[in-house]
């Protein structure tokens, strides 16, 4: 069974919620080492880089919106932002395409990789 396809930004929007969520948890256990300072402090701040490192993927994030095309999902009829050539719908995972050419054909991830385009353009 193919695994099921979600779009980008979403993708990366959990990554950085779970980097949070596992820099709140690493902190969390230095809780448990209080008595040992040295160990509490490595504990906070290796949970302090991770969500750090997640506020960087938030940021990312936001750039990355800004190169995304706002269209309607034929599927579920609500507004969604596709990233690259192929895009999952942000709501539904439908499988979207810019490319009239890619129409039909059986999803990939490998119509986004540069060495695709360049093959495309050859011919
Ligand atoms: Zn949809």
């Amino acid at each position: 069974m193919a695994l099921k396809y979600s779009s980008k930004i979403n993708k990366i929007r959990s990554f950085a919620f779970w980097l949070i969520f596992l820099g709140i948890g690493v902190m969390y256990i230095g809780l448990v080492f209080k008595d040992t300072s040295w160990l509490m402090a490595t504990f906070m701040i290796l949970g302090m880089c991770f969500v750090g490192l997640s506020t960087v993927v938030y940021f990312w994030i936001g750039m990355l919106s800004t190169r995304t095309i706002q269209i309607v999902c034929p599927s579920c009829e609500k507004p969604t932002k596709m990233l690259g050539r192929v895009d999952a719908c942000m709501h539904c995972d439908q499988p979207l395409t810019m490319d009239k050419s890619l129409e039909g054909k059986e999803f990939d991830e490998k119509y986004n990789t540069k060495r695709y385009k360049k093959q495309e353009t050859q011919s």
